[in-house]
Protein backbone atom coordinates (compact mmCIF):
# COMPACT_ATOMS: atom_id res chain seq x y z
CA UNK A 1 0.00 0.00 0.00
CA UNK A 2 0.97 3.60 -0.57
CA UNK A 3 3.12 4.92 2.23
CA UNK A 4 2.64 8.58 2.17
CA UNK A 5 -0.19 9.26 2.19
CA UNK A 6 -2.15 11.16 5.21
CA UNK A 7 -5.75 10.37 6.27
CA UNK A 8 -7.70 13.55 5.68
CA UNK A 9 -10.02 14.47 8.61
CA UNK A 10 -13.41 15.60 8.41
CA UNK A 11 -14.80 18.86 9.14
CA UNK A 12 -17.96 17.50 9.49
CA UNK A 13 -18.52 14.95 12.57
CA UNK A 14 -20.56 12.36 12.81
CA UNK A 15 -23.05 14.09 14.68
CA UNK A 16 -23.21 16.62 12.28
CA UNK A 17 -24.17 14.41 9.40
CA UNK A 18 -26.73 12.24 11.79
CA UNK A 19 -28.14 15.61 12.37
CA UNK A 20 -28.44 16.52 8.61
CA UNK A 21 -30.16 13.08 7.86
CA UNK A 22 -32.25 12.50 11.15
CA UNK A 23 -30.70 9.40 11.15
CA UNK A 24 -27.83 7.12 11.72
CA UNK A 25 -26.37 4.83 9.19
CA UNK A 26 -26.25 1.18 9.69
CA UNK A 27 -25.22 -1.72 7.64
CA UNK A 28 -28.52 -4.56 7.42
CA UNK A 29 -26.54 -7.46 6.18
CA UNK A 30 -29.16 -10.02 4.50
CA UNK A 31 -27.19 -13.74 4.08
CA UNK A 32 -28.51 -16.90 2.79
CA UNK A 33 -29.01 -19.50 -0.39
CA UNK A 34 -29.27 -18.18 -3.55
CA UNK A 35 -33.77 -18.42 -3.91
CA UNK A 36 -33.99 -18.10 0.09
CA UNK A 37 -35.96 -14.47 -0.24
CA UNK A 38 -32.85 -11.86 0.13
CA UNK A 39 -32.99 -9.65 -2.71
CA UNK A 40 -37.21 -9.93 -2.38
CA UNK A 41 -37.30 -8.68 0.91
CA UNK A 42 -33.98 -6.34 0.43
CA UNK A 43 -35.67 -4.71 -2.57
CA UNK A 44 -39.19 -4.11 -0.38
CA UNK A 45 -37.55 -3.01 2.79
CA UNK A 46 -35.42 -0.62 0.54
CA UNK A 47 -38.71 1.00 -0.79
CA UNK A 48 -40.25 1.40 2.17
CA UNK A 49 -37.67 3.23 4.02
CA UNK A 50 -37.39 5.52 1.12
CA UNK A 51 -41.19 5.90 0.89
CA UNK A 52 -41.08 7.04 4.68
CA UNK A 53 -38.49 9.41 4.04
CA UNK A 54 -35.45 7.48 5.07
CA UNK A 55 -32.23 7.62 2.97
CA UNK A 56 -31.71 3.83 2.11
CA UNK A 57 -29.94 2.38 -0.58
CA UNK A 58 -29.39 -1.72 -1.29
CA UNK A 59 -26.33 -3.25 -2.23
CA UNK A 60 -26.86 -6.43 -4.49
CA UNK A 61 -24.09 -8.76 -4.71
CA UNK A 62 -25.38 -10.25 -8.11
CA UNK A 63 -26.02 -6.39 -9.76
CA UNK A 64 -22.70 -5.72 -8.04
CA UNK A 65 -20.90 -8.19 -10.05
CA UNK A 66 -21.93 -6.05 -13.05
CA UNK A 67 -19.56 -3.28 -12.01
CA UNK A 68 -17.25 -2.66 -9.02
CA UNK A 69 -17.05 -6.90 -8.85
CA UNK A 70 -17.02 -7.38 -12.61
CA UNK A 71 -13.20 -9.23 -12.30
CA UNK A 72 -14.19 -11.91 -9.94
CA UNK A 73 -15.46 -15.54 -9.92
CA UNK A 74 -16.44 -18.06 -7.49
CA UNK A 75 -13.55 -19.48 -6.18
CA UNK A 76 -13.53 -18.97 -2.57
CA UNK A 77 -11.12 -16.62 -2.87
CA UNK A 78 -13.24 -14.28 -5.53
CA UNK A 79 -15.80 -14.83 -2.84
CA UNK A 80 -13.81 -13.72 -0.04
CA UNK A 81 -12.30 -10.48 -2.10
CA UNK A 82 -16.42 -9.74 -2.85
CA UNK A 83 -17.85 -9.92 0.45
CA UNK A 84 -14.80 -7.78 1.60
CA UNK A 85 -15.68 -5.02 -1.48
CA UNK A 86 -19.17 -5.17 -0.71
CA UNK A 87 -18.22 -4.32 3.15
CA UNK A 88 -16.19 -1.72 2.27
CA UNK A 89 -18.57 0.30 0.32
CA UNK A 90 -21.53 -0.66 2.87
CA UNK A 91 -19.39 0.81 5.35
CA UNK A 92 -18.74 4.17 3.31
CA UNK A 93 -21.90 4.28 2.72
CA UNK A 94 -23.13 3.73 6.51
CA UNK A 95 -20.46 5.92 7.27
CA UNK A 96 -22.22 8.92 4.89
CA UNK A 97 -25.58 8.36 7.07
CA UNK A 98 -27.27 6.17 5.12
CA UNK A 99 -29.56 3.03 6.04
CA UNK A 100 -27.66 0.12 3.60
CA UNK A 101 -28.90 -3.28 2.66
CA UNK A 102 -26.75 -5.76 1.11
CA UNK A 103 -28.55 -8.66 -0.11
CA UNK A 104 -25.74 -10.90 -0.62
CA UNK A 105 -25.10 -14.86 -0.46
CA UNK A 106 -21.90 -14.26 1.69
CA UNK A 107 -21.65 -18.21 2.39
CA UNK A 108 -18.61 -18.07 4.68
CA UNK A 109 -18.89 -17.31 8.28
CA UNK A 110 -15.89 -15.78 9.00
CA UNK A 111 -15.80 -14.09 6.22
CA UNK A 112 -19.68 -12.14 7.43
CA UNK A 113 -17.03 -11.56 10.86
CA UNK A 114 -14.33 -9.92 8.94
CA UNK A 115 -17.36 -7.75 6.62
CA UNK A 116 -19.07 -6.93 10.49
CA UNK A 117 -15.36 -5.87 12.05
CA UNK A 118 -15.18 -3.57 8.68
CA UNK A 119 -18.62 -1.91 9.32
CA UNK A 120 -18.37 -2.00 12.73
CA UNK A 121 -15.46 0.65 12.95
CA UNK A 122 -17.72 3.52 11.26
CA UNK A 123 -21.55 2.02 11.66
CA UNK A 124 -23.64 -0.54 13.56
CA UNK A 125 -23.90 -4.13 11.68
CA UNK A 126 -26.71 -6.34 11.94
CA UNK A 127 -26.74 -9.87 10.54
CA UNK A 128 -29.72 -11.25 9.22
CA UNK A 129 -30.18 -14.71 8.35
CA UNK A 130 -32.40 -15.28 5.23
CA UNK A 131 -33.38 -19.21 6.36
CA UNK A 132 -34.74 -21.35 3.81
CA UNK A 133 -33.53 -25.11 2.69
CA UNK A 134 -31.82 -25.93 -0.12
CA UNK A 135 -34.99 -28.14 -1.18
CA UNK A 136 -37.03 -25.48 -0.60
CA UNK A 137 -34.46 -23.03 -2.64
CA UNK A 138 -34.40 -25.60 -5.26
CA UNK A 139 -38.28 -25.97 -5.10
CA UNK A 140 -38.68 -21.82 -5.86
CA UNK A 141 -36.32 -21.83 -7.91
CA UNK A 142 -36.16 -18.04 -8.98
CA UNK A 143 -33.93 -17.44 -11.53
CA UNK A 144 -33.66 -21.29 -12.93
CA UNK A 145 -30.31 -21.62 -11.29
CA UNK A 146 -30.77 -24.60 -9.09
CA UNK A 147 -31.82 -26.65 -12.20
CA UNK A 148 -29.04 -25.58 -13.73
CA UNK A 149 -26.79 -26.35 -11.02
CA UNK A 150 -28.13 -29.74 -10.60
CA UNK A 151 -27.81 -31.04 -13.89
CA UNK A 152 -23.87 -29.38 -13.70
CA UNK A 153 -24.05 -26.68 -15.73
CA UNK A 154 -22.76 -24.32 -12.98
CA UNK A 155 -19.46 -25.19 -10.93
CA UNK A 156 -19.11 -24.20 -7.35
CA UNK A 157 -22.84 -23.52 -6.53
CA UNK A 158 -23.65 -22.29 -3.18
CA UNK A 159 -26.44 -25.32 -1.51
CA UNK A 160 -25.12 -27.63 -4.34
CA UNK A 161 -21.41 -27.75 -5.26
CA UNK A 162 -20.13 -25.20 -2.70
CA UNK A 163 -20.75 -25.42 1.24
CA UNK A 164 -22.92 -22.42 3.12
CA UNK A 165 -22.35 -22.34 6.57
CA UNK A 166 -25.14 -20.76 8.42
CA UNK A 167 -24.88 -17.71 11.01
CA UNK A 168 -24.74 -19.12 14.49
CA UNK A 169 -26.01 -15.83 16.56
CA UNK A 170 -27.66 -13.19 13.86
CA UNK A 171 -29.35 -10.64 15.29
CA UNK A 172 -32.16 -11.85 13.16
CA UNK A 173 -33.43 -14.82 11.44
CA UNK A 174 -36.26 -14.79 9.04
CA UNK A 175 -37.08 -18.82 8.05
CA UNK A 176 -39.09 -17.53 4.90
CA UNK A 177 -40.25 -21.14 4.70
CA UNK A 178 -42.52 -20.09 7.99
CA UNK A 179 -43.12 -16.22 7.53
CA UNK A 180 -44.79 -14.40 4.59
CA UNK A 181 -42.91 -11.85 2.54
CA UNK A 182 -45.10 -9.05 4.67
CA UNK A 183 -43.31 -10.23 8.53
CA UNK A 184 -40.04 -10.29 7.31
CA UNK A 185 -40.20 -6.98 5.76
CA UNK A 186 -42.21 -5.58 8.70
CA UNK A 187 -39.13 -7.21 11.04
CA UNK A 188 -36.42 -5.93 8.95
CA UNK A 189 -38.07 -2.19 8.84
CA UNK A 190 -37.94 -2.37 12.62
CA UNK A 191 -34.41 -3.48 12.77
CA UNK A 192 -33.23 -0.93 10.45
CA UNK A 193 -35.03 1.87 12.75
CA UNK A 194 -33.50 0.65 15.74
CA UNK A 195 -30.50 0.81 14.19
CA UNK A 196 -30.72 4.33 12.69
CA UNK A 197 -31.35 5.86 15.92
CA UNK A 198 -28.79 8.86 15.91
CA UNK A 199 -27.18 8.49 19.05
CA UNK A 200 -24.53 11.02 18.48
CA UNK A 201 -26.96 13.67 17.35
CA UNK A 202 -29.58 12.82 19.85
CA UNK A 203 -26.85 13.44 22.66
CA UNK A 204 -25.37 16.69 21.27
CA UNK A 205 -28.66 17.71 21.79
CA UNK A 206 -29.36 16.67 24.67
CA UNK A 207 -26.18 17.05 26.44
CA UNK A 208 -26.26 21.20 25.43
CA UNK A 209 -29.72 21.62 26.46
CA UNK A 210 -29.48 20.05 29.87
CA UNK A 211 -25.95 22.22 30.47
CA UNK A 212 -27.92 25.20 29.28
CA UNK A 213 -31.03 24.46 31.31
CA UNK A 214 -28.34 24.13 34.10
CA UNK A 215 -27.21 27.49 33.46
CA UNK A 216 -30.74 28.79 33.69
CA UNK A 217 -31.53 26.69 37.62
CA UNK A 218 -27.95 28.50 38.72
CA UNK A 219 -29.12 31.64 38.15
CA UNK A 220 -32.56 31.18 39.96
CA UNK A 221 -30.54 28.77 42.89
CA UNK A 222 -28.15 32.06 43.53
CA UNK A 223 -31.09 34.38 44.33
CA UNK A 224 -34.06 34.31 46.25
CA UNK A 225 -37.13 32.85 44.30
CA UNK A 226 -40.81 31.90 45.09
CA UNK A 227 -42.08 28.28 45.45
CA UNK A 228 -45.79 27.10 44.47
CA UNK A 229 -47.08 24.21 45.18
CA UNK A 230 -48.81 21.72 42.82
CA UNK A 231 -51.93 19.72 43.08
CA UNK A 232 -49.71 16.71 43.93
CA UNK A 233 -48.34 19.33 46.44
CA UNK A 234 -44.75 18.48 44.80
CA UNK A 235 -43.11 22.37 44.85
CA UNK A 236 -42.61 24.24 41.72
CA UNK A 237 -40.01 27.07 41.22
CA UNK A 238 -39.60 29.59 38.23
CA UNK A 239 -36.16 27.32 37.50
CA UNK A 240 -38.57 24.34 36.74
CA UNK A 241 -40.11 26.69 34.49
CA UNK A 242 -36.96 27.96 32.87
CA UNK A 243 -35.16 24.60 32.30
CA UNK A 244 -38.36 23.11 30.45
CA UNK A 245 -38.78 25.87 27.93
CA UNK A 246 -34.98 25.46 27.21
CA UNK A 247 -34.70 21.84 26.95
CA UNK A 248 -38.29 21.21 25.10
CA UNK A 249 -37.07 24.42 22.34
CA UNK A 250 -33.78 22.17 21.85
CA UNK A 251 -35.34 18.68 21.53
CA UNK A 252 -38.03 20.06 19.35
CA UNK A 253 -36.08 22.47 17.20
CA UNK A 254 -33.27 19.52 16.23
CA UNK A 255 -35.93 16.31 16.50
CA UNK A 256 -39.67 17.62 15.47
CA UNK A 257 -40.41 14.10 14.68
CA UNK A 258 -40.20 12.64 18.50
CA UNK A 259 -42.58 12.99 20.74
CA UNK A 260 -42.32 14.66 24.30
CA UNK A 261 -43.34 14.10 27.60
CA UNK A 262 -42.39 16.30 30.58
CA UNK A 263 -42.70 16.86 33.78
CA UNK A 264 -43.64 20.82 33.58
CA UNK A 265 -45.87 20.39 30.24
CA UNK A 266 -49.24 19.57 29.46
CA UNK A 267 -49.62 16.50 28.46
CA UNK A 268 -50.06 15.32 24.70
CA UNK A 269 -51.42 12.21 24.33
CA UNK A 270 -50.62 11.99 20.36
CA UNK A 271 -46.89 10.87 22.00
CA UNK A 272 -48.70 7.29 22.82
CA UNK A 273 -48.70 6.57 18.75
CA UNK A 274 -45.42 7.75 18.74
CA UNK A 275 -42.60 4.63 18.97
CA UNK A 276 -39.83 7.71 20.11
CA UNK A 277 -40.96 10.05 22.91
CA UNK A 278 -38.75 12.12 25.02
CA UNK A 279 -39.11 12.12 28.64
CA UNK A 280 -37.58 14.93 30.70
CA UNK A 281 -37.85 16.13 34.51
CA UNK A 282 -36.38 19.78 33.98
CA UNK A 283 -35.70 19.51 37.59
CA UNK A 284 -35.50 16.59 39.46
CA UNK A 285 -35.20 17.32 43.04
CA UNK A 286 -37.08 20.48 43.45
CA UNK A 287 -36.74 19.63 46.87
CA UNK A 288 -33.22 19.57 47.51
CA UNK A 289 -33.40 22.40 45.00
CA UNK A 290 -35.43 24.35 47.89
CA UNK A 291 -32.98 23.33 50.37
CA UNK A 292 -30.13 24.11 48.71
CA UNK A 293 -27.98 20.99 48.85
CA UNK A 294 -27.01 20.81 45.84
CA UNK A 295 -28.30 17.72 45.02
CA UNK A 296 -30.75 18.27 42.20
CA UNK A 297 -30.50 16.93 38.57
CA UNK A 298 -31.71 18.11 34.92
CA UNK A 299 -33.56 14.90 33.00
CA UNK A 300 -33.75 13.73 29.67
CA UNK A 301 -34.36 10.57 28.36
CA UNK A 302 -35.35 9.34 24.85
CA UNK A 303 -37.99 6.06 25.14
CA UNK A 304 -38.14 3.87 22.05
CA UNK A 305 -40.98 1.37 21.82
CA UNK A 306 -40.92 1.64 25.66
CA UNK A 307 -37.70 1.29 26.32
CA UNK A 308 -35.05 3.93 27.65
CA UNK A 309 -32.16 4.45 25.20
CA UNK A 310 -30.50 7.44 25.99
CA UNK A 311 -30.03 8.99 29.02
CA UNK A 312 -28.55 12.71 30.03
CA UNK A 313 -28.50 13.61 33.62
CA UNK A 314 -26.49 16.66 35.19
CA UNK A 315 -26.40 17.94 38.62
CA UNK A 316 -25.61 22.00 38.13
CA UNK A 317 -24.61 22.98 41.39
CA UNK A 318 -21.77 19.64 41.25
CA UNK A 319 -21.35 20.44 37.87
CA UNK A 320 -21.17 16.51 37.25
CA UNK A 321 -22.96 15.49 33.77
CA UNK A 322 -23.49 11.49 33.30
CA UNK A 323 -24.92 10.72 30.23
CA UNK A 324 -25.54 6.92 27.96
CA UNK A 325 -27.01 5.43 24.82
CA UNK A 326 -27.82 2.30 23.72
CA UNK A 327 -25.04 0.13 22.35
CA UNK A 328 -22.90 3.34 22.94
CA UNK A 329 -22.15 2.60 27.06
CA UNK A 330 -22.22 5.18 30.10
CA UNK A 331 -20.03 8.29 30.18
CA UNK A 332 -19.38 10.56 33.22
CA UNK A 333 -17.99 14.14 32.84
CA UNK A 334 -16.98 16.26 35.72
CA UNK A 335 -16.65 19.54 35.79
CA UNK A 336 -18.96 19.49 32.50
CA UNK A 337 -20.05 23.25 32.49
CA UNK A 338 -16.32 24.09 31.89
CA UNK A 339 -15.49 21.69 29.49
CA UNK A 340 -14.99 22.35 25.81
CA UNK A 341 -15.97 19.00 24.51
CA UNK A 342 -18.28 17.51 27.32
CA UNK A 343 -18.74 14.69 25.04
CA UNK A 344 -15.64 13.99 23.54
CA UNK A 345 -13.91 13.93 27.17
CA UNK A 346 -16.08 12.32 29.50
CA UNK A 347 -15.03 8.97 30.82
CA UNK A 348 -16.43 5.49 30.23
CA UNK A 349 -17.74 4.48 33.70
CA UNK A 350 -18.87 1.22 34.75
CA UNK A 351 -20.48 -0.25 38.15
CA UNK A 352 -18.01 -1.87 40.99
CA UNK A 353 -17.63 -5.50 40.95
CA UNK A 354 -18.11 -5.58 44.98
CA UNK A 355 -20.21 -8.26 46.07
CA UNK A 356 -20.00 -8.00 49.98
CA UNK A 357 -19.15 -4.63 51.85
CA UNK A 358 -22.10 -2.73 49.85
CA UNK A 359 -22.72 1.04 49.92
CA UNK A 360 -26.50 1.03 49.82
CA UNK A 361 -27.94 4.67 48.66
CA UNK A 362 -31.38 6.23 50.28
CA UNK A 363 -33.40 8.80 49.46
CA UNK A 364 -33.26 12.10 51.37
CA UNK A 365 -36.77 12.59 51.77
CA UNK A 366 -38.20 8.94 51.09
CA UNK A 367 -36.75 6.37 53.52
CA UNK A 368 -39.58 4.23 54.82
CA UNK A 369 -40.33 1.30 57.10
CA UNK A 370 -39.92 -0.77 54.37
CA UNK A 371 -36.58 0.41 53.42
CA UNK A 372 -35.54 0.21 56.83
CA UNK A 373 -36.73 -3.02 57.27
CA UNK A 374 -34.51 -4.15 54.28
CA UNK A 375 -31.69 -2.96 55.88
CA UNK A 376 -32.43 -5.00 58.51
CA UNK A 377 -32.64 -8.00 57.01
CA UNK A 378 -29.40 -7.67 55.02
CA UNK A 379 -27.03 -6.13 57.76
CA UNK A 380 -24.41 -7.94 57.60
CA UNK A 381 -23.94 -7.29 53.13
CA UNK A 382 -24.27 -3.48 53.74
CA UNK A 383 -21.62 -1.79 54.65
CA UNK A 384 -22.95 1.71 54.86
CA UNK A 385 -25.80 3.59 54.06
CA UNK A 386 -25.43 7.01 52.32
CA UNK A 387 -28.35 9.36 51.86
CA UNK A 388 -28.67 11.24 48.17
CA UNK A 389 -30.97 13.25 46.15
CA UNK A 390 -32.57 13.04 42.82
CA UNK A 391 -31.69 10.74 40.32
CA UNK A 392 -27.56 11.37 41.69
CA UNK A 393 -28.11 7.88 43.39
CA UNK A 394 -28.09 5.97 40.15
CA UNK A 395 -25.05 7.51 38.40
CA UNK A 396 -23.62 6.58 41.63
CA UNK A 397 -24.06 3.26 41.29
CA UNK A 398 -23.29 3.88 37.11
CA UNK A 399 -19.88 4.96 38.48
CA UNK A 400 -18.87 2.51 41.23
CA UNK A 401 -19.08 5.08 43.96
CA UNK A 402 -22.16 2.96 45.48
CA UNK A 403 -24.32 -0.32 44.81
CA UNK A 404 -27.50 -0.18 45.73
CA UNK A 405 -30.74 1.72 45.89
CA UNK A 406 -33.87 0.04 46.51
CA UNK A 407 -37.08 2.95 46.37
CA UNK A 408 -40.07 1.36 47.58
CA UNK A 409 -42.65 4.21 47.23
CA UNK A 410 -44.06 5.61 43.52
CA UNK A 411 -42.50 7.92 40.97
CA UNK A 412 -43.26 8.85 37.44
CA UNK A 413 -41.68 8.21 34.26
CA UNK A 414 -39.57 11.32 34.17
CA UNK A 415 -37.94 10.37 37.87
CA UNK A 416 -36.01 7.19 36.35
CA UNK A 417 -36.24 7.11 32.47
CA UNK A 418 -32.90 8.86 32.22
CA UNK A 419 -31.08 7.23 35.46
CA UNK A 420 -32.06 3.66 34.01
CA UNK A 421 -30.24 4.46 31.15
CA UNK A 422 -26.94 5.43 32.51
CA UNK A 423 -27.80 2.85 35.16
CA UNK A 424 -27.83 0.19 32.43
CA UNK A 425 -25.37 1.00 30.09
CA UNK A 426 -23.12 0.98 32.85
CA UNK A 427 -23.76 -2.61 33.35
CA UNK A 428 -26.20 -2.42 36.76
CA UNK A 429 -29.65 -4.07 36.81
CA UNK A 430 -32.69 -1.55 36.80
CA UNK A 431 -36.24 -3.60 37.71
CA UNK A 432 -39.61 -2.50 39.17
CA UNK A 433 -39.77 -3.84 42.80
CA UNK A 434 -41.51 -7.25 41.52
CA UNK A 435 -38.35 -8.01 38.99
CA UNK A 436 -40.62 -6.74 35.92
CA UNK A 437 -38.64 -4.54 33.30
CA UNK A 438 -39.97 -0.29 33.45
CA UNK A 439 -41.46 0.67 29.92
CA UNK A 440 -41.69 4.04 29.09
CA UNK A 441 -44.36 6.41 27.50
CA UNK A 442 -47.25 5.08 28.47
CA UNK A 443 -50.84 6.17 29.27
CA UNK A 444 -50.57 6.08 33.43
CA UNK A 445 -46.64 8.07 33.99
CA UNK A 446 -47.00 6.87 37.34
CA UNK A 447 -44.38 4.01 38.14
CA UNK A 448 -46.73 1.77 40.72
CA UNK A 449 -44.28 -0.58 41.83
CA UNK A 450 -41.11 0.88 43.17
CA UNK A 451 -37.85 0.02 41.57
CA UNK A 452 -34.52 -0.80 42.61
CA UNK A 453 -30.95 -0.72 41.01
CA UNK A 454 -28.00 -2.94 42.04
CA UNK A 455 -24.20 -3.11 40.17
CA UNK A 456 -24.98 -6.87 39.76
CA UNK A 457 -28.06 -9.22 39.74
CA UNK A 458 -26.61 -11.43 42.50
CA UNK A 459 -26.37 -8.39 44.84
CA UNK A 460 -30.35 -8.33 45.18
CA UNK A 461 -31.38 -7.67 48.82
CA UNK A 462 -33.36 -10.03 50.75
CA UNK A 463 -36.66 -9.16 52.05
CA UNK A 464 -38.21 -10.12 54.91
P1 LIG B 1 -32.36 -14.47 -3.18
O1 LIG B 1 -32.24 -13.00 -3.36
O2 LIG B 1 -32.10 -14.92 -1.77
O3 LIG B 1 -31.57 -15.25 -4.17
P2 LIG B 1 -35.00 -14.11 -4.25
O4 LIG B 1 -35.56 -13.05 -3.41
O5 LIG B 1 -34.46 -13.74 -5.60
O6 LIG B 1 -33.87 -14.88 -3.41
O7 LIG B 1 -36.05 -15.27 -4.46
C1 LIG B 1 -36.79 -15.77 -3.39
C2 LIG B 1 -38.06 -16.45 -3.91
O8 LIG B 1 -38.77 -16.98 -2.80
C3 LIG B 1 -38.99 -15.47 -4.59
O9 LIG B 1 -39.58 -16.12 -5.69
C4 LIG B 1 -40.03 -15.17 -3.50
O10 LIG B 1 -41.29 -14.83 -4.05
C5 LIG B 1 -40.11 -16.50 -2.76
N1 LIG B 1 -40.52 -16.38 -1.34
C6 LIG B 1 -41.43 -17.15 -0.74
N2 LIG B 1 -41.61 -16.83 0.56
C7 LIG B 1 -40.77 -15.81 0.80
C8 LIG B 1 -40.49 -15.02 1.96
N3 LIG B 1 -41.11 -15.22 3.13
N4 LIG B 1 -39.56 -14.06 1.86
C9 LIG B 1 -38.92 -13.86 0.69
N5 LIG B 1 -39.14 -14.57 -0.45
C10 LIG B 1 -40.07 -15.54 -0.41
Amino acid sequence: MEKNIVWQRALASRADRQKALRQRGAVLWLTGLSGSGKSTIATRVEKALIEGGRAAYLLDGDNLRHGLNGDLGFSPADRDENIRRIAEVAALFADAGMIVLVSAISPYRQTRSDARARVEKRAPFCEIYVKASVAACAARDPKGLYARAMRGEIAEFTGVSSPYEPPETPELTLDTERMSVDECVEAVLLAAQRLSIPYDALLRTAVSASLEAGRAIMEVYGRDFAVSYKADSSPLTEADTAADGLIAAALQRDFPGYALLSEERADDPARLGNPFCFIVDPLDGTKEFVKKNGEFTVNIALSYRGRSVMGVVYAPVLDELYFAAEGLGAFYCPAASKADDPIGTAEPIRVSDRHENLVMMLSRSHTDDETRALIEANRSRIAETRPAGSSLKGCLIARGAADLYYRNGPTMEWDTAAVQCVAEQAGAVFRQGDGSEMTYNRADSLNRKGFYIINAAQNQLRRL
